[in-house]
């Protein structure tokens, strides 16, 4: 039977961890604060109509 596993955070950890473990095999949730946006304080933001790869959001 396949492990089940919750990361907890959807940043580059947690989103590298669940899915290295899902292709092996493991059952991954990810769990994420933020209700609007993945990738923790690394991510795109889109600013009248630019797009800015930048660190922003909160660091918990
Ligand atoms: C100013 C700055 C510049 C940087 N420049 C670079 C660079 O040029 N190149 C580079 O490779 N790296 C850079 N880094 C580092 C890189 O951004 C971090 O190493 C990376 O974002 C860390 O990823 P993480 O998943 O560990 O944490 P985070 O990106 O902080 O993600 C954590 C996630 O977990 C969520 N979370 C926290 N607590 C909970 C909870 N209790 N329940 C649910 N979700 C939760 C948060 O909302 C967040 O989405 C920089 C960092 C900073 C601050």
């Amino acid at each position: 039977m396949a492990p089940s596993v919750i990361c907890i955070g959807a940043g580059p950890a947690g989103l590298t961890a669940a899915y290295l473990l899902g292709k092996q095999g493991a059952r991954t949730t990810v769990i994420e604060a933020d209700p609007d946006h993945v990738g923790g304080i690394s991510r795109t933001v889109t600013y009248k109509g630019f797009g800015f790869a930048h660190h922003c959001g909160s660091l918990r």
